[in-house]
């Protein structure tokens, strides 16, 4: 197919962005080479542009299918305002408005068309014939899941797009879901008839939520004692009925919370209206039904929680996938009781479709399985979409209340005999110090003859600490009473030392706070400013009468308030401004900056934006400079990365990347950070997901992992 334009040259001038993400690239690449794609990509993963950017690389219009009249809209307007010629057809529209649409058609005017199935396919025969004479370069199907029974959301009206490939076997074909197990997904593919297709997937791994299931049981007092601890949050609060949402949101306003109710029964132009405010922030929970938040951008979403039990995984998936796009740590709560599933069950009754009917229940039946499981929750969502995942994340209420177990016999072993060659005499930091065969002055010359002196020196002294601690809780050690906490072995250490009886200890977990947040930075930004641009943004909306995110979203907006730019070329580097937007509203946002920067005396920070650069496969050569070699030694002599950072006043990650050069050169051996096990499973991600992007193999890697952990391997794979 011969394309007129590149796909990285649209990403930037008309989305505004620098980078794909996840598998963007290679589905679009696929899909312009004019094969079928199947694609399964977690909320806000980015799907739309998946078959946009195509769209505007191929000759020819695009026909999207989607089934939500409202998401339509919202997804046009929001390409008419990047300047992309798009439209939709459905009933809600005058014959005359329709007609005017088949010229556009015709005249090759536009790029996308958005379609409800039902209208393409269905009854008007004559329809398809039309487009078989404009010969369109691409169909898109969205919520492709609603073609398969197997689903959770199968939709009758879908079953005709069949006959898609029949009527147009070159057109290649794109089907896209947020939602599908191995059965939805082979069914969308037999369905279609893309058999053979390319098959994408992305992790289903949300590493920033934590889950959380609690008893529904005075779950009232729950919500707002949440709130209450968390009062700059957000966030959306999930009930089965409409009348929960309304008694709900009331209550939380008399106890003064900003909170407002959200359903289908409402009038159209009060749901816009609350809708509205909550993604401006002005309100701040919204009690809602599942008809809140499809299709929704707002990026600050804090949590999600839901005060009745949901009806399906994929829902529940859905719904939680609501908080955190932006990467920065966000809860989902989830209020179960049993008394829910039974009044679910009867609802799931679907008339004279047995079939259907056990297939909802078997849905609910899974659900309630979640809920009541023992094991991790981040294991049990990502195997039910198929993915393999560790069984302990230590990101959800299940790891955290019962930390996982492994055979820790050897390094018990290892802290019991440096005990008992200490004679019993010293504290926990000194025992650690030993094994690690530390330098430092306090270590008594003796003890550097002794056997255990640096049989620890593959680990990290934190590692060691966290072992002896360990050791304490379970009675294999006790402190002394008194002045000198010195460790004591007790009659629990004897079997262990001398008759080797295996112990199982918690592996030790670094809490790493979040994975780098992507595009929201919460402190390093102008906050007047940003509330200044967001009242301009409001007002541009209200003018064009579309929803604010779409002129720009919160990020686009805060990279605005952080990096200052101040003249207009330096507008294409802040992302969503691609080359329309800045035309049409550019000039109106960079005023507010200029002027914000001129009284406040700041000056721009647009040097400090940086634009990705192409991975590199290597690491490139550095030469070791003298900072490095400080840290390196203070790192031999038993220091720790914190305690480094801490000395020389630079940031752990600055001395993280100095030991990583030293891994990458072969002088610091890759034990001292990572065993071999956790190793082997980074090395895989490598392998899958390529060494450039830390944060990508964070977020694929089960939540245990540290960033330290992974930037050492990475290190290491790039040396070899
Ligand atoms: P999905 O349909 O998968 O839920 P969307 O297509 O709505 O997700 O994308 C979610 C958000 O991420 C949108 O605001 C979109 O503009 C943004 N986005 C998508 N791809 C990129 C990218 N490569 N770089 C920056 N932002 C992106
Ligand atoms: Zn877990």
């Amino acid at each position: 197919m011969s394309l007129i334009a590149q796909p990285q040259e649209i990403l930037e001038s008309v989305f505004g962005y620098t980078s794909f993400r996840h598998n963007q690239r290679e589905i679009i690449d696929h899909l312009l080479k004019g094969k079928d794609a199947c694609v399964l990509m977690p909320t806000g993963g980015g799907k739309s542009l998946c078959y946009q950017v195509p769209a505007l690389c191929l000759p020819g219009v695009t026909i999207v299918v989607s089934p939500l009249i409202a998401l339509m809209k919202d997804q046009v307007d929001a390409l008419l305002l990047s300047g992309v010629k798009a439209a939709f057809l459905n009933s809600t529209q005058s014959s005359q408005e329709q007609r005017a649409i088949t010229t556009q058609l015709k005249n090759n005017e536009l790029k996308l068309l958005y379609i409800a199935p039902e209208r393409l396919v269905g009854g008007d025969i004559s329809f398809l014939h039309f487009l078989k004479e404009i010969g369109p370069s691409l169909f898109a199907i969205d919520e492709a899941h609603c073609i398969s029974q197997w689903g959770h959301d199968f939709r009758t009206e879908y079953r005709v797009l069949s006959q898609l490939k029949t009527v147009f076997p070159s057109v290649p074909v794109i089907a896209l879901t947020a939602t599908a197990d191995k059965l939805t997904k082979n069914d969308i593919i037999e369905q279609l008839q893309i058999t053979g297709c390319g098959e994408f997937e992305n992790s289903f791994n949300r590493p920033n939520i934590f889950y959380r299931v609690q008893p529904k049981r005075n779950s009232y007092e729950s919500i707002s004692a949440y709130l209450q601890k968390h009062p700059e949050d957000n966030g959306i609060i999930y009930c089965l009925s409409r009348a929960a949402t309304e008694s709900l949101a009331a209550k939380l306003r008399d106890d003064g919370f900003s909170a407002a109710a959200y359903h289908a029964g409402l009038e159209k132009t009060l749901r816009d209206e609350r809708q509205d405010l909550f993604l401006k922030d002005d309100i701040r929970v919204m009690a809602a039904t599942i008809a809140f938040g499809m299709g929704i951008n707002k990026s600050n979403v804090r949590f999600v929680m839901h005060a009745d039990l949901p009806k399906n995984i994929e829902g529940y998936y859905q719904e939680t996938g609501r908080a955190g796009r932006d990467g920065l740590p966000s809860e989902a709560i989830l209020f179960y009781s049993a008394g829910d599933a039974i009044k679910l069950k009867s609802f799931a009754q679907v008339d004279n479709n047995p079939e259907q009917t056990g297939i909802l229940l078997e849905k609910l039946a899974q659900m309630q399985q979640f809920c009541e499981t023992r094991t991790c929750r981040r294991q049990y969502l990502l195997q039910y979409f198929g993915e393999q995942s560790g069984s302990y994340c230590g990101h959800c209420d299940v790891c955290l209340e019962k930390p996982e177990l492994a055979d820790a016999t050897i390094t018990a072993q290892k802290i019991l005999s440096a005990v008992h060659r200490l004679k019993q005499s010293f504290g926990m930091r000194y025992v650690a110090d030993i094994l690690k065969g530390s330098n430092g002055e306090k270590i008594r010359e003796q003890h550097k003859q002794l056997s255990v002196y640096g049989i620890g020196k593959d680990r990290p002294k934190e590692e060691w600490l966290h072992y002896i601690k360990e050791l304490l809780r379970y009675g294999y050690l006790e402190q002394a009473a008194g002045e000198y906490p010195v460790l004591k072995l007790t009659e629990k250490s004897e079997p262990v030392l001398y008759k080797g009886e295996k112990v199982f200890l918690p592996a030790p977990v670094q809490p790493e706070a979040a994975p780098e947040p992507v595009i929201y930075q919460p402190h390093a930004y102008e906050k007047p400013l940003f509330d200044q641009l967001k009242q301009l943004r409001n007002r541009i909306a209200h003018e064009e009468n579309v929803p604010a995110y779409l002129i720009f979203s919160d990020s686009s907006l805060l990279d605005l308030a952080t990096y200052l730019p101040v003249s207009k070329d330096d507008l294409p580097k802040i992302s969503g401004f691609g080359s329309y937007k800045i035309e049409r509203y550019g000039n109106a946002f960079l005023e507010i900056v200029q002027d914000y920067c001129h009284e406040n005396r700041l000056a721009s920070q647009i040097d400090l934006k940086q634009q990705r650069k192409p991975v590199k496969k290597t690491m490139p050569k550095e030469r070791a400079t003298e900072t490095k070699q400080a840290s390196l030694d203070m790192y031999r002599s038993g220091m720790t990365i914190e305690e480094i950072a801490e000395t020389r006043s630079l940031s752990a990650m600055t001395v993280e990347s100095h030991l990583a050069f030293y891994v990458a050169s072969g002088e610091l051996g890759l034990r001292e950070f990572v065993n071999p096990e956790k190793e082997n499973t980074i090395r895989e991600a490598i392998a899958k997901f390529g060494p450039g992007r830390l944060k990508l193999l964070k977020e694929n890697l089960p939540y245990a992992y540290t960033y330290t952990q992974i930037k050492m391997v990475v290190a290491a794979a790039g040396r070899e």
